[in-house]
């Protein structure tokens, strides 16, 4: 077993050790005799650095885990070939990362307190991503009020820059301290954290010596999951990067709207009911243009057996439009057979007839797209297709016309 010398103290991240183990499966990694190295555990994740070698070779450290049996395994990038079992080595610990870990964890336990201490609500579980983390609390329901009240203790606390200090005691002497949180392990000695007369917890990770080292928290997203409420928050200089990146968005935002940055929703309300409105009324313009189209058309048509034949081929109209044209013509008269096409922005084809008209108009697509190499479907009335190019559709349209009407052949024609 490793001794682990971050058990004692959060802020070593220089340390000397001999190299204990060296192993190559599944990576190449080192265990030493004492390490200052954090290994995922307990919601924290794990620390990364360097370790160097008796003749200066630098390895990096790109994780760190714990092994079954309690060794702590250094994987490195590219291990240097002095790195022998017995060796001398130097290990760094990644600074910036630590500390960021610490404010995080640390803060964990400030708001996880602050939320037993306010609404009786224990925290289930904890997770530590990169850009966030997050706690799961033991609650059916949780309000905004709730949420404040807790987040602004947790701040007080922090501003009040309490001790918390790291205690080892026996799992006995444990169970009359009233703890937050009493791990099921069955380890005979634990090691609690104390934040001075506000929470006492069991917990093996890296903390800061004084709350007001955790700098601040701020509580983001919060939302129901399967064992209660998961709140999302942030701690010490991650809530200043967080805030910051939350400002630039919100002033890219108002710039596009050219407004303040407190009255973007209400520009993107307003803007969104103005689009409703603009949609309504562009459906409204072209239900009443293909009305209008579908009457002019009709009335160029000709008779044809008893039947008003419609050909014809938009280029600056989408299918929708068509589809709306053919609708239009084929209820303005219960004898109608449309063959219409668009060249905007695909092409596409639609035919159809009145309703009790004696054709097939599936099928007629289904032929036509055998045909010209489209695919297509529909009903017996109504039916549309895609076909890669537009090329002499007019002429198509007229033939399929023309053995519709059986011989007299009266299209309506541009
Ligand atoms: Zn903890």
């Amino acid at each position: 077993m490793s001794q682990r010398l971050y058990y004692q103290d959060s802020f070593l991240y220089d340390f000397d050790a001999e190299v204990r183990e060296v192993v190559d499966s599944p990576r190449p990694g080192l265990i030493l005799d004492r390490t200052a190295f954090y290994p995922t555990s307990g919601g924290q994740v794990f620390d990364t650095g360097w370790i160097t070698s008796d003749a200066n070779a630098k390895s990096r450290v790109t994780e760190v885990a714990d092994s079954e049996d309690g060794r702590v395994i250094h994987y490195l990038e590219a291990p240097t070939g002095d790195l022998k079992v017995g060796s001398r080595v130097r290990g760094q610990i990644d600074a910036s990362r630590r500390r960021d870990h610490m404010q995080q964890h640390s803060g964990q336990h400030v708001l996880s307190a602050a939320f037993v201490r306010l609404h009786g609500m224990a925290t289930v579980s904890f997770h530590m991503a990169d850009d966030y983390c997050s706690i799961d609390l033991d609650t059916p329901a949780l309000t905004k009020q709730q949420i404040e009240s807790a987040e602004r203790l947790a701040n007080e606390i922090i501003l009040e820059n309490r001790a918390v200090d790291i205690r080892f005691v026996s799992r006995d002497e444990a169970g009359k301290l009233g703890l937050r949180k009493l791990p099921p392990s069955e380890r005979d000695e634990l090691r609690l954290i104390d934040i001075r007369d506000f929470d006492l917890t069991a917990c093996g990770g890296t903390h800061v010596a004084q709350t007001g080292q955790i700098a601040s928290i701020l509580v983001r997203k919060t939302e129901k999951v399967r064992q209660g409420w998961r709140v999302e928050f942030v701690a010490g200089l991650r809530a200043v990067a967080t805030a910051r990146r939350d400002f630039t968005t919100l002033t890219e935002t108002a710039a596009v709207f050219s407004a303040q940055i407190y009255d973007v929703p209400q520009q993107a309300r307003k803007t969104l009911d103005e689009n409703k409105s603009l949609h309504k009324q562009y459906e409204q313009s072209q239900e009443e243009l293909a009305a209008a189209y579908a009457a002019v058309l009709l009335a160029d048509a000709t008779d044809s057996q008893g039947r008003w034949i419609v050909v014809r081929t938009v280029t600056d109209r989408d299918l929708n439009f068509v589809k709306l044209l053919a609708q239009k013509l084929t209820r303005l008269s219960p004898r109608v057979i449309a063959l219409l096409a668009t060249t905007s922005p695909q092409s596409s084809l639609v035919f159809a007839q009145s309703a009790g008209q004696p054709f097939d108009m599936a099928s007629l697509m289904k032929q036509t797209m055998t045909k010209l190499g489209g695919r297509g479907g529909g009903s017996k009335d109504l039916a549309q297709g895609g076909i890669p190019n537009a090329e002499g559709i007019e002429a198509t349209l007229k033939g399929i016309a023309a053995t519709l009407t059986n011989g007299e052949r009266k299209v309506t024609d541009d």
